[in-house]
């Protein structure tokens, strides 16, 4: 999940949008506005069109950062509350300022246009691997983020509806589409799709494992069975496939096995005693012994 305010913020969707061009013209001015004066949406919109177009390099897609760093700078200067934007002369300069911007964003987009160099689908999973953790569990090739614990019910997923249609356009195979609706905790869909991936000849470690956090995250009892089993068929095709060897700890842990749990997560620091992830398996080891 995202800090943004979505109160005030741009919501994902209206990000995306804005990168699509399919904004109305009044709603693009006031996204524009937003844009100048607030961090996070503006690294939210650098981040999609990382995703969209990875072809641009880091400069283009700083030149949104640089903007801002200017902007920030004319802040300083004047000392001027953003609470005073009403001022006419600041007007002014934000309008100049959202011509650029929407000048650096055009120039991105003609240089994705020309570019037109397709990426992968599992390159679009990756990025947004490395913006959110959705589960305690771990998908496979996922980086470490750490877990952010939110105040009663579970989070809900984060939406990225609009890039359904750019994995589609990519050809993404059952494994991708199920890992794109995974990581977005759409278990309605992400299950059927990994269900067959996992049927075709030589479904390997990965989409064993991914299943398993599938059916280990879907708040299903009936499924939460079959998420064990998955694991151990991930890790018979990889035995030192740590995402596996992690997840069937945890798998253990919700399933009340205490004991199984605690020589599962001696196994996995066994494969692996020096990354984030096993910080965090060493601190649930921990945990268990008291
Ligand atoms: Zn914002
Ligand atoms: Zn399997």
């Amino acid at each position: 999940m995202s800090d943004r305010d979505h109160g005030q913020c741009l919501t994902d969707e209206t990000l995306t949008e804005y990168l699509e061009g399919g904004l109305e013209p009044a709603v693009k001015a006031a996204s524009e506005v937003h844009l100048i004066s607030c961090d996070e949406c503006r690294n939210q919109l650098a981040f999609f069109m990382r995703v969209l177009q990875p072809d641009v390099t880091l400069e283009e897609a700083n030149s949104v950062k640089a903007i801002a760093a200017q902007w920030g700078k004319k802040t300083d200067n004047r000392a001027m509350p953003q609470r005073k934007l009403m001022f006419p002369r600041l007007l002014v300069a934000l309008a100049s300022v959202a011509a650029v911007l929407v000048i650096s964003v055009m120039l991105v987009w003609i240089v994705r246009e020309r570019a037109a160099e397709p990426k992968s689908a599992s390159e679009v999973v990756q990025l947004l691997l490395t913006q959110n953790r959705p589960f305690e569990s771990r998908m496979a090739g996922e980086p470490h983020r750490p877990i952010i614990r939110t105040r009663g019910s579970e989070s809900p997923g984060v939406s990225y509806s609009l890039l359904a249609g750019e994995m589609t356009r990519l050809s993404a195979n059952s494994h991708e589409m199920g890992r794109f609706y995974l990581l977005q905790k759409d278990f309605g869909r992400a299950i059927p799709y990994l269900e067959i991936a996992e049927r075709e000849v030589g479904a390997g470690a990965a989409v064993h494992n991914d299943l398993g956090v599938a059916y280990l995250e879907s708040g299903n009892a009936a499924q939460l069975e079959k998420a064990g089993s998955e694991f151990l068929h991930a890790l018979q095709e990889d035995k030192s496939f740590a995402a596996a060897a992690f997840n069937l700890a945890l798998f253990y842990e919700r399933t009340n096995a205490g004991a199984q749990a605690e020589a599962q997560w001696k196994r996995y620091l066994e494969l692996d005693a020096n990354s984030d992830w096993a910080t965090e398996a060493w601190g649930r080891l921990q945990g268990l012994s008291h």
